[in-house]
This record gives C-alpha cells, structure tokens and sequence, in this order.
C-alpha cells in the first residue's frame, strides 16, 4: 500500500458532505500541508456559503426570502444570489426556456419539498400557477435587486453547485495541480499526482457500476445531468430535470455531459441540454462555445465534433 501511494506522489486530500453531496478535494505536492489544509477548508466554506444563501428548503436562505417578496416589490439580494440569478435568467433566455430557475414550485409538487440535511418539509406555495416562468422575473444592478412579477418559487439546483465549484477553485488559487469533485461534477487544474492529465469517468446512465466514457482533461469543468440521480419522492415515475412546459420530468435524455472552462456554466448547459431533443441539444451546446455529450435512454450517443479531443487517448 505504502508503495502505490509513494508512486502517486504527494497529495493533500479531504473530503466533506455539502447541498446532499460528497465533496472531495485533492491538491498535489503543495510546498506546506497545514497551509493547504486551511485553504482547503477555505474551498469547503464556499460550499456551505452557497448554500446558505441559496438553498429552497431553508426559509431563512437569501433565495427563499427573495422568492416570498410580494409581487412587484424589489427584494435586495447579496453579490452571490444575484450573480447566480443573474447568470441563470442568460441561460433561460438562451436556452428558449428550457432551463427556467422559476421550476421551484414544479419540484415541490413533485415530492422535492424536503431540506436534504434536516428532512424538514418546506411549506408549499399553492399560490404560484403552474405557466409562471423566468419572464415574470427582473433584475436590476446597483443596488442588486430581484422583482417578481408573479408569485413564483425561484429554484437554483441546477446552477448552485458548479459556481460553489469555481468559488471554491478561486480558493485554491495558489496551487497549479488540484481537482474538486463535488458528487461527480468537477473541475480540475493542471495535472494529476501521476504527471498526466486527470482522466474523468463518465458514469453509464444505466449501470452505476460502469462507465460510458473515460475523458481527459486540464483546467476544465466536467459536469453531468443524469436522470438516474433523484427520482420523484412523491411515488409517481420521474427524475429531478424538469421540463417546463410540460411540467413534467424530462423524457428523452438519459444523461448529457459538458465540459466547458467554468463549473457553473458547465451545471447550467448540462441541466439545460437535458431537457432539449437531443439534435437541438447538441446544436445549443455548439452555439455556446462548450463541448457535449448526450446519451439516450436507448443509449445512442451523441456529442459536440470538440468532444472527442478529449477522449481517453486522443491527447499526448
Ligand atoms: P442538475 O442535477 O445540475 O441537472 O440540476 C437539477 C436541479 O435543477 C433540480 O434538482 C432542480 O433543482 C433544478 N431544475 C430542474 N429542472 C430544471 C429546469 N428545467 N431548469 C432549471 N433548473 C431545473
Ligand atoms: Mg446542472
């Protein structure tokens, strides 16, 4: 054992429970390990900030204080809540409403009603209609504000995660080697303890014990959607990727991978190809300057031209 580890070289590693997910963190060679440590725990706390602004279940959050704003008044939010709005409302534009972080109120009908650590169910808001969208939703810089032109639940699952990834990367700014892997998302810098790209599983929607490709990658974010990741609590068939106009889960998709610079944009793009038609996914994807790959439930695959430079082995 002793052995396999020397040969993997030194590296600092620690992992922590954030947002219902295993965060692990890995830093390799840093010059001193206690000061790693501390900026380690430094990443970690980017996690738990976000979601303590962000999250649904907590009625105390940023995010649920702004979504109980009454109608057409505008709430204050913090730097964090309005970035994450801000960029989340670009993607629904983008994406022709497929991805929408007005879905709140969809999930909690849907059995998602339940804070993740205290298994406290949330109150539910039965005066929101079911076609309010993104649209009924503005922002205004300086002071940073949201107004709701509806009642409506705002909803930034999709999103969250990935920018805890880039904040918690900015943390780690002083080491040119490390990878963050938050539940299967990740984002990695430089190279891994063996000198070599960090290779990233892809897992196979349909057989958690194995994986659908294997990919090679530097200062990129690897994140995927899954339907195989929650299923609806309420008993009734479905998954936790909504698609807006139906108001139910999205069909047709089993998983959609993308690699793009930033964690964020990568959380985004793949929640919000997930709930395209396949062809028009990978178009969008294209369009968005990130690379992609989707499987089907009958997995066929399909993925953006970009996707097989990636690919284990096709780089040096
Ligand atoms: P992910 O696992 O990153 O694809 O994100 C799924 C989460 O995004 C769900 O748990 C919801 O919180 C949220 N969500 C579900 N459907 C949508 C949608 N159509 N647009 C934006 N967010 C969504
Ligand atoms: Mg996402």
């Amino acid at each position: 054992m002793r052995q396999v580890d020397a040969a993997k070289g030194h590296r600092v590693a620690a992992s922590a429970v954030f947002m219902d997910t295993l965060v692990s963190i890995e830093v390799i060679d840093p010059v001193s390990d206690d000061e790693c440590r501390d900026h380690i725990e430094a990443a970690f706390g980017w996690f738990r900030e976000v979601e303590r602004q962000c999250s649904r279940f907590d009625v105390d959050s940023d995010l649920s204080r702004l979504s109980a704003t009454p109608v057409g008044q505008p709430a204050r939010t913090t730097p964090l809540v309005f970035r994450l709005v801000e960029f989340a409302l670009a993607v629904a534009d983008a994406s022709g409403g497929a991805f929408d972080p007005t879905v709140g109120r969809l999930m909690e009908v849907s059995g998602f009603d339940r804070n993740f650590r205290t298994g406290e169910q949330v109150q539910g808001r039965a005066d929101v209609a079911s076609d309010c969208s993104y649209r009924d939703v503005r922002i205004a810089p300086d002071p940073d504000t949201v107004t709701l032109l509806r009642p409506l639940v705002l909803d930034l699952g999709a999103v969250a995660k990935g920018f805890a990834i880039d904040l918690a990367a900015e943390a780690l700014d002083p080491y040119p080697n490390y990878a963050i892997n938050a539940g299967g998302d990740v984002f990695v810098r430089g190279r891994n303890s063996l000198h070599a790209l960090w290779r990233i599983g892809i897992r196979h929607p349909r057989d958690d014990e194995s994986l659908i490709d294997v990919l090679q990658v530097s200062d990129r974010a690897v994140c995927t959607s899954g339907d195989y990741e929650r299923q609806r609590p309420d008993g009734n068939r479905g998954h936790h990727i909504i698609a807006p106009g139906k108001g139910a889960s999205a069909a047709g998709t089993a998983s959609v991978t993308v690699v793009a610079p930033s964690a964020m944009v990568a959380d985004a793009l793949s929640t919000a190809a997930f709930v395209m038609p396949p062809e028009r996914a990978i178009d969008f994807l294209e369009r968005q300057g990130v690379e992609g790959l989707i499987v089907s439930p009958d997995l066929v695959r399909h993925e953006t031209p970009g996707m097989a430079e990636y690919r284990l082995g096709a780089l040096v």
